[in-house]
Order: C-alpha cells, then structure tokens, then sequence
C-alpha cells in the first residue's frame, strides 16, 4: 500500500468507495477547491490553534516539518516516550490507518485526546470522525482513557476578558467510540480491498454525492450531467425526488410528464425546458407590484459572524451588520449609499442609526430574500430598544422580490433551477453582474471581512472597496429585478 489511509479518506470511503479510490490513486481528477471552502478549512484551523491556548506549552509536532505525516507519527512516538505532556496534530499509524489530533493532553497519566469543531453544534459526522480517530490512537497508546470534542459554546457571551475555558464545550464520545471498535475493523477491511482491486468501483450517481459533503470528484462523475436540460439541474426539488426521476429513465426535463408534478414553481422549469422560453404569470407579477409604493429603494446588508467573539455583550457566531447599500434613483438616475462599519469597532448603533435615517422618506424598500435582513433588524430592535418603533415601520415597508420568484411566477430557462440573485442577475442586466466582481459570496464577504483584522491599512482599503461593490451590485440588481417585472407587464 502506497501511503496509509488518513482519516478524510477513510470518511470518503464511508460516503463512497469511488470517492474513496479516486481521493487515494487519482487525486489530480478532484475538483478545484472553491474559495468559499477554502475560507471555511481556513476558520477551522484557526479555531483549531485558538483552543490550543486550552492545553498551553504544548509541541506542534507539525512545526518545523516538512508534510510527512510519517515523520509526525515518529515525531509524537518520541514526544510521548520523552514524557511530553501536550502534543498538539498528534500523529498515529495504527493497521495503514492515520489519524491525527488537534490536542492530546496527559493528565494524572492517563492521555485524553481532543478534536475542536468550528461548530456550535455535534453532528452525527463529527462524533464518527471521533470514533474513528478513537480506535487508531487507543491501538498505539493503550492509555487513552477518553476522546473529546470541543465545541464552541452556544451560550457563551463574552464579557470582559475573553475566557477560553467557557467559550469551549467538551463532549465526550467515548461511549460511541467504544461501541463501535469492530465496525471500523470491518470498513477498513472493506476500504482496503477496494484499493487491492486496483480499478474504479463502479457506482452510479445518486444522493449520497451530498451526504455528508458533496464530493470532491462531481465534475468527473457528473460531467454527463451537467447540462440545463437534465433533470439533475431542477431546483425546488429534493435531491431524493430528482433521482428518482432520473432512476426510471427520465433524464431530460422536457421529458417530465408536466401533467404529474403538482408544484408550481418546479411546472414553470419544466415549461420553460420544453418551450425554451421565460414563463411569466403576469396576472400575480402584477398584483405583487401593486402593493409597491414610490419612492422606492433596495437595501442589503452584509454580515460577519465570528467563531470566537468579537465584540462585547456577542456570543460565537452571532450575526454582525457591518455593511448596507442602498440604491434609488433621483430624476432618473441611480443613486448608491453603503455605509461600512469598521471592523475595529462595534459600532452596531450607528449602524442602525445610518439605515433608519437613510431609508425613512422611502415607502417601499426593496429587498431579495429578506430573511437575513430581518433577523438582523429584530436582533437590532431588542439590543437598541429606544428604536423599536421605527424599526417596525422600517420592516413594514419591507417587498421581498425572491416572494413572486420562489412561487414559479416567474422563471428563465438561464437560471438553471436556481432561484437566487446570482441567477437572475445577468436576465435583469446583461452588462452589470456579479461575475466580474472578486466577492461572489455572502460567505466570501464575511470572511473577507474578517481577513481585515490581519491586513495593512491600504490593503485594507482595497477590501473595503471590493466589498462595497458587491454589496451595491446585490441592492443594484434587486433594484433593477422591479423595472424588469414592470417591462415583463409592459410587453
Ligand atoms: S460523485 Fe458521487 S459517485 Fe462519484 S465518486 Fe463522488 S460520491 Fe461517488
């Protein structure tokens, strides 16, 4: 066997065989990492060397070392004889299985290992990873008396001085690693027979491509697929309903009989596939717009959540406004507005303070999706209770333009199943869009704007700048999404 089985290939195992022997002998056929994914294993790790504080004076056996996870396990065999009480990435080979551990910390000699999760909650994965990591170190060192999760804290608010001992919750999964001992026996069996094959499993596509992550090989598996026209591409459907459209031999859309499916917003994409055109119900796009009332402007906002908390009074991941932009039109013209909160500070009242004065001579503010925009507008109201009553008003003026969307009355076939400001963009405007911006996430703005905590002033300046622009263009684009239902009812 050429390299040993570590544990994120052994999970790709427990997803898919493929998976599995595609990660281990064609690595190269993997998809490239989106930054979005990139930015969340980033925030793992950070989070990871954070709770190390945990366990202080520990050794990294990772520092100094070139990437050979063989030399870390020798590396953490000497430490433990040398009598090293913390180790941090402890490394273990155990039957070609690897694992390695954020923290293994010795007390009244006994070792107790700990995995942190960049999570406030323990998922049915994590504790498996546990239990897996579990049955490698206890066959190399016999005096693991426990195995731990550590978790951040749902209930925690910082308060003073950050206390790392509060901020952690450690869960125990002993009673399942023990459980489960002879499970992982066997699926390592199994693992490694597949690799003694030396071909390609052959296995179908289907829902477990998702579960528990999507796979890292879906541009090689699905590249058939990958096409408008395939039933794979419907949104509004479960992955489970898709395929079983696509198991009995239905793979086009437009050979769905439209007589059987019984939602409106999935008919629309099928009559849009067969007809090859947008399908507009200009009777509810109208009755939709009646209720709008000029003047009108759109708003987004953006938010950070940090893992560990920031500000004070805030608990992990909670939801921060750090950015809104607006966009009306005066004589004719678009205006922009965005207001920045810089991320030195918690200036959430000023925040406020700016959206409440900006959108008040406004009788109907448009948004897309408001769901954010309201949680974060009510978090607002309970902290800043004095604008409680503007608040309300500010919500009532709230027209939520995904609503007609999400119900299938209106539908392109360039969407792609997807129902989101992204897909419709560049329907509404061609020109403008999202596709020549650097941010093109929620998820990339937020963990851009945290990146401004270690960047210099002019780089600094340069995200700021980035994020703005993306932030205007979602208020630009919803803003234009109402002339462009108005022209649908026009023509
Ligand atoms: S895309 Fe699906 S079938 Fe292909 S390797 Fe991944 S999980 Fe297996």
């Amino acid at each position: 066997m050429s390299s040993p089985i570590s544990k994120s290939a052994f999970i790709k195992a427990e997803q898919c065989l493929k998976h599995f022997y595609l990660y281990k002998n064609h690595p190269y056929l993997r998809d490239s990492l989106s930054k979005e994914k990139q930015l969340i294993f980033k925030r793992g790790t950070d989070v990871g060397i954070f709770a190390q504080q945990l366990f202080p004076n520990g050794i990294d056996v990772t520092v100094g070392e070139k990437r050979d996870q063989q030399l870390f396990a020798e590396k953490t065999k000497h430490l433990i004889a040398q009598g090293v009480s913390t180790i941090y990435e402890a490394t273990f080979i155990f039957d070609d299985l690897l694992v390695m551990v954020d923290i293994l910390h010795k007390h009244e000699d006994k070792w107790i290992a700990y995995e942190v999760k960049s999570s406030l909650k323990i998922t049915e994965t994590y504790v498996k990873d546990a239990c897996f990591q579990y049955y490698v170190i206890k066959n190399c060192l016999p005096d693991l008396t426990d195995f731990n999760l550590l978790t951040l804290n749902p209930k925690y608010t910082l308060e003073g001085e950050l206390d790392i001992t509060k901020l952690f919750k450690t869960t125990s999964v002993m009673k399942d690693a023990l459980k489960n001992v002879e499970y992982f026996a066997h699926k390592t069996r199994i693992a490694k027979l597949t690799l003694e094959q030396g071909k390609i499993p052959d296995i179908k596509i289907g829902t477990h491509c998702f579960q528990p992550y999507e796979c890292d090989f879906l541009g090689t598996c699905w590249k058939n697929t990958n096409d408008p026209s395939s039933v794979l591409s419907l949104g509004k459907l479960t992955k489970q309903a898709m395929f079983d459209l696509y198991d009995s031999n239905i793979k086009r859309i437009d050979e769905i009989d439209i007589n059987t499916i019984e939602h409106k917003e999935v008919k629309i994409q099928v009559k849009a596939a067969i007809e090859q055109k947008e399908q507009i119900y200009q009777q509810e796009i109208g009755l939709f717009i009646a209720d709008i009332q000029q003047p009108i402007c759109s708003l987004d906002i953006e938010v950070w959540m940090p893992a560990i908390p920031y500000y004070q009074g805030t608990k992990p991941f909670q939801q921060i406004p750090f950015l809104f932009s607006m966009i009306n039109e005066e004589e004719g013209k678009i205006q922009k507005y965005s207001y920045f909160k810089p991320i030195e500070e918690d200036y959430r009242k000023e925040f406020l303070e700016h959206i409440l004065l900006m959108t008040k001579n406004f009788n109907s503010i448009l948004m897309f999706d408001k769901s954010l925009e309201e949680t974060i507008l009510n978090q607002l109201a309970e902290l800043f209770p004095e604008y409680r009553n503007d608040i309300a008003t500010l919500k009532s003026k709230i027209i939520d333009l995904a609503e007609p969307i999400r119900k299938g009355n209106y539908y392109h076939p360039d969407m792609k199943g997807n129902f989101t400001l992204k897909s419709i963009a560049p329907i509404v405007n061609q020109e403008a869009g999202f596709h020549n911006l650097d941010v093109q996430s929620g998820i990339s703005a937020m963990y851009m704007y945290e990146s401004l905590l270690e960047q210099n002033p002019i780089e600094g300046e340069h995200i700021k700048e980035q994020l703005m622009e993306y932030c205007e263009m979602d208020a630009l684009i919803t803003y234009q999404l109402l002339n462009f239902f108005k022209s649908k009812l026009d023509s």
